[in-house]
């Protein structure tokens, strides 16, 4: 294009990736929330809304990075459970709290009831910077960090009940071998979930949306990370991911049922979601 943007070859992209994400990790979020303006949050909360876990749920977020959405499920699993508590309380007034918890075995009424969240990231940097960040805040039970490549998850095979990868999949070399993983790991009906930048469905927001991309993102990425390059490959990554009906179509080719989708922000993302029967 006129942009003057290079194609990467195949099997150099793996590296490039890593080494953008080595190099903003420390500045990951800071850049997250200004170039977005502070919508990441919007579509990230959003997001877990439509997951709608119940306590117990078992996690996989790959392409995790520093943990924003195991920290969003995190807090969705102990308001669902003070709801659940409330509730149980409420209807069986005359019962006393170790009445109630005979329902319950020992797992489930620990503060998250059994639920646990598995960052998996290829790189380590971000890995450490979210861990580092989470712990800070009081976050650490129920999570771990796993260092693993979205192409070959270190993982046995029906072993979660949601899979979630936020912005994580435009970045992977073979997105066809990360949904036939994201299959292989997922426990019998269990649900498939992905948040990623898709295509722009109103024109002059269209319009807007590339101005901000090119003109705006590198510079921004120069100013507060001193990394136009890194800030750059983000705005071309998304241009390169597939659009909305395509992606519906790779994520069934991977055997996922009742595949679809939902636009945020007219396109500027979407989210899909499918099961495994
Ligand atoms: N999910 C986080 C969020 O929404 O803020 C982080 C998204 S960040 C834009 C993309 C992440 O994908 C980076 O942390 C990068 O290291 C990771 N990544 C890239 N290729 C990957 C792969 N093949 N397997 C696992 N993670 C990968």
């Amino acid at each position: 294009t006129h942009f003057g943007f290079q194609t990467v070859p195949e099997e150099e992209k793996g590296e490039k990736v890593y080494r953008v994400f080595e190099s903003v990790a420390q500045k990951y979020d800071i850049m997250n929330d200004s170039m977005s303006l502070g919508i990441h949050r919007l579509w990230k909360d959003w997001f877990i809304n439509h997951m709608n876990p119940t306590p117990g749920t078992q996690l996989l977020d790959v392409a995790g990075g520093t943990g924003d959405i195991a920290f969003r499920f995190i807090n969705y699993i102990r308001a669902q459970r003070e709801k659940l508590i409330r509730n149980q309380t409420k209807s069986q007034q005359n019962l006393s709290w170790s009445d109630i918890s005979r329902s319950y075995s020992h797992d489930q009424l620990g503060p998250l009831m059994g639920s646990q969240a598995v960052i998996c990231d290829i790189n380590k940097e971000m890995l450490k910077v979210g861990k580092d960040k989470l712990q800070r805040l009081g976050y650490s039970e129920g999570l771990s960090w796993v260092a693993g490549d979205a192409e070959e998850l270190p993982f046995a095979d029906d072993k979660f009940d949601v899979y979630t990868i936020a912005f994580g999949i435009r970045n992977v070399t073979h997105i066809d071998k990360a949904l036939e993983e994201a299959y292989r790991v997922l426990k019998p009906g269990g649900r498939f979930l992905c948040l990623e930048f898709s295509q722009v469905n109103n024109p002059l927001l269209a319009r807007l949306y590339d101005l901000y991309s090119f003109q705006v993102i590198p510079v921004l990425g120069e100013i507060i990370a001193g990394d136009w390059k890194s800030y750059q490959y983000l705005v071309e990554s998304i241009r390169r991911f597939p659009p909305q009906e395509e992606f519906k179509e790779m994520i069934e080719d991977a055997g996922f049922f009742k595949v679809n989708y939902h636009n945020l922000t007219s396109g500027v993302v979407a989210v899909h979601s499918g099961f495994k029967l």
